[in-house]
């Protein structure tokens, strides 16, 4: 049987679902029913309810939080057992139990027996589910059905488990016994017709991936209700001072709650192909430009892996064994790059990212300066940048880098509180964070920039406020604060975090706020999504004057320059052409023992209408608000013609608070600010498509 609502809480599900024993019983599943048990199994992996299956379990949940529960589910339980019977019906299913199974009723007498305890508020979550089950029951039924399996396979699966424990709590404080997890038929029998009538049902392939994909969405609605009921009544969930007065974000955020792009392009990286490779981009460097060029290396090593890691890296201890042969590679691209370029750009900025930039010793620093110095020139103004793990750093390797010409800096803090930095396996002493920022003043950089991560395991609220404080404490120039995307299934080694260890997303938004309301109250501005820079640095500046600029690095000043990417994976970025590195050391040694440019794959970029698209969603993401009558380079373009269906979705937008429209302009309001990858994607068509991406928060 299905693992939802009643085996999610009673919690060893969470578990127990990818086991031997479980792994056994779906062989005697039908087909489709197996497939529905495996997407839903991995859906555990990220499941947001923990909290609360945990209070339940323990006897900690409050009758207020079982009340809340049984208020939230009554509605869309009616409306299941309202238009189940004869959509799935509809559909060949004709011999689902529904009186057997329906608990509608059941939850209208508890809601009654309960109706002593004191209303906690509507719940968001429940509404939010609510108003997806009607669209569902209008325009996809099978869809629509997979929320009742989903539903009535939880109950069936854990229901009598979990009305003891209920009961036994409601008993202690001395309220009557609930009847919602109670059958009058046998469990199997009643489990048996679920699992028939399911794979009854009349489907196309695509409409069966739906329904497993709905299924997905299904489980997901429970643990946002679970995830909910926790914070009623979680003392250490209390919102932090500065930020009670903030406006709740949850209900947008649940209700907008699709991944999304950062936009640190349009079209997206997820649109390259290998229909674009070495000749387009040999073919791009060919075309005369006197203006500066923004260079960026890829130092693709580290000396173990961060668990929370999305960067392309190479965890080796070879160290100059593996330097070596790289800055060889990473000769021979440089020497193609002049070849094809014909003649000597100037560096406007440079910027060494990584993997670990300070993997390299000072030695081999200072020979990937030469090299770049041999095949570029330098602006008198450069701006060179190098990101550094303050792990393994020391004073003369500060004093180096200042040396060799770099004037910025950045480097990872991510949380400073012992317990988050070990439960992702990267821990970094506060005296070593301080000391390295020391050095740093000391070597006289202009500017030094920490990346914080909200979302990590074990983080609070009330710790990550100690991290903002250290942060207030070392005033870098600039902070980069982003939200952690959990993607075990893409990124195997975030399995080693445990999804329960990850804070709720209630938490990370009271993280989140708090640290914007802390960081504008001293002296930073807020930049873009995600950035903050003290009034006086140059991005702050930049923000302040509209000339921010968004690409693959995120937030710049240098929106006037093209962007080289050297080195495996790095990213090339034109203005009609977008192009990626070979991602494999191998494929990148290779195609340059070829005598070839190392591009795995790129695109064209020449539709008019997607350069305007870029520009409007570079204006939102930059400046928050797009003029229509300038963004077209001067030709004034009608958006509320040209742009119908975006426009009627800015209405829906503007009803929730998050734009303000304009007879041809958009802005986006402060609440909006949080959803601006939101508010962006309406200009994105493949969004409209199919969403992808990260979580917003
Ligand atoms: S140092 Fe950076 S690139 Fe390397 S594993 Fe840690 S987070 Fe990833």
């Amino acid at each position: 049987m299905t693992t939802t609502l009643a085996d999610t809480l009673s919690g060893q599900a969470i578990s127990d679902h990818a086991s031997a024993a479980d792994a056994a019983a779906r062989r005697g599943f039908g087909p489709r029913v197996r497939r529905l048990h495996g997407r839903i199994g991995a859906a555990h992996h990220r499941a947001e309810g923990m909290t609360f299956s945990r209070a339940l379990l323990d006897g900690q949940a409050s009758p207020l939080q079982l009340a809340a529960l049984i208020r939230a589910l009554g509605p869309a339980y009616a409306l299941i057992e309202q238009r189940g019977p004869e959509l799935a019906a509809a559909l060949g299913a004709t011999d689902l139990p529904w009186a057997d199974l329906g608990r509608s009723e059941a939850l209208r007498h508890d809601v009654a027996l309960l109706a002593g305890i004191e209303a906690s508020g509507p719940s968001v979550a429940a509404a939010a589910w609510l108003e997806h089950l009607h669209t569902l029951a209008q325009q996809e039924p099978h869809r629509f059905l997979a929320h009742g399996y989903v539903r009535y396979g939880g109950d069936l699966s854990g229901g009598q488990q979990l009305a003891q424990q209920a009961n036994a709590i409601l008993a202690a404080h001395g309220l009557p016994s609930l009847r919602f997890w109670q059958f009058e038929r046998p469990i199997p029998e009643l489990k048996q017709a679920l699992h028939d009538a399911i794979e009854q049902l009349e489907l196309s392939a695509a409409e069966e991936d739906e329904l497993l994909e709905e299924a997905v969405v299904a489980f997901n609605d429970t643990q946002r209700l679970l995830a909910e009921l926790g914070e009623l009544a979680t003392p250490t969930a209390t919102a932090l001072a500065a930020t009670r007065s903030q406006p709740d974000l949850l209900p947008l955020l649940v209700k907008y709650d699709r991944p999304v792009p950062r936009y640190t392009s349009y079209p997206t990286a997820a649109a390259l192909h290998s229909g674009v490779g070495s000749a387009d981009l040999a073919s791009q460097l060919q075309q005369p430009s006197t203006a500066d060029l923004s260079l960026y290396v890829h130092i693709p090593f580290c000396r173990h892996a961060c668990w929370y890691c999305g960067c392309n890296r190479i965890t080796t201890q070879a160290g100059s064994t593996v330097v070596g042969p790289y800055l060889q590679a990473l000769a021979k691209e440089l020497a193609l790059v002049s070849q094809a370029s014909g003649r000597r750009r100037r560096l406007g900025q440079l910027h060494w990212g990584g993997g670990t930039p300070n993997y390299l010793n000072p030695q081999e620093q200072g020979q990937l300066w030469k090299m770049i110095e041999d095949h570029f020139d330098l602006a008198p103004d450069l701006e060179a940048s190098i990101e550094l793990n303050p792990e393994f750093l020391s004073c003369d390797q500060v004093l180096n880098l200042r040396r060799l010409g770099f004037n910025r800096i950045s480097f990872g803090i991510q949380d400073a509180d012992p317990r988050v930095q070990a439960a992702v396996n990267r821990i970094v002493p506060v005296e070593q964070l301080r000391r390295a920022m020391e050095w740093m003043r000391e070597a006289a950089f202009e500017s030094v920039n920490v990346d914080l991560i909200c979302g990590l395991p074990l983080q609070t609220p009330e710790r990550f406020a100690a991290t903002i404080a250290l942060v207030q404490e070392l005033r870098p120039e600039r902070v980069s604060l982003f939200s952690f995307a959990y993607l075990p299934e893409q990124l195997p080694l975030q399995r080693k975090i445990a999804a329960d260890d990850l804070p709720s997303q209630r938490e990370r938004i009271r993280m989140l706020q708090h640290a914007y309301a802390s960081l504008t109250a001293s002296g930073y501005d807020a930049i873009g999504m995600d950035h903050f820079a003290l009034s006086s640095d140059s991005l702050a500046l930049a923000a302040r004057q509209g000339r921010l600029h968004r690409n693959f690095q995120g937030y710049t000043t240098g929106g006037e320059h093209d962007l080289l990417g050297l080195g495996i994976t790095a990213i090339s970025q034109f203005q009609t052409l977008l192009c990626q590195n070979q991602r494999t050391l191998k494929g990148y040694v290779q195609a340059l023992g070829e005598g070839q440019l190392p591009v795995e794959r790129g695109l064209l970029v020449r539709d008019p209408e997607v350069l305007l698209r870029r520009s409007i969603i570079q204006s939102l993401m930059c400046r928050f608000a797009v003029d229509f009558d300038t963004v077209a380079l001067g030709q004034p373009l009608a958006a509320q013609r040209q742009f119908a269906s975006e426009w009627a979705d800015l209405q829906l937008l503007e009803a929730d608070g998050l734009v303000r429209l304009g007879a041809n302009s958009l802005e986006v309001t402060e609440p909006g600010r949080w959803l601006i990858r939101t508010i962006a994607a309406v200009f994105d068509p493949s969004q409209r498509r199919q969403a992808s991406g990260s979580r917003l928060i």
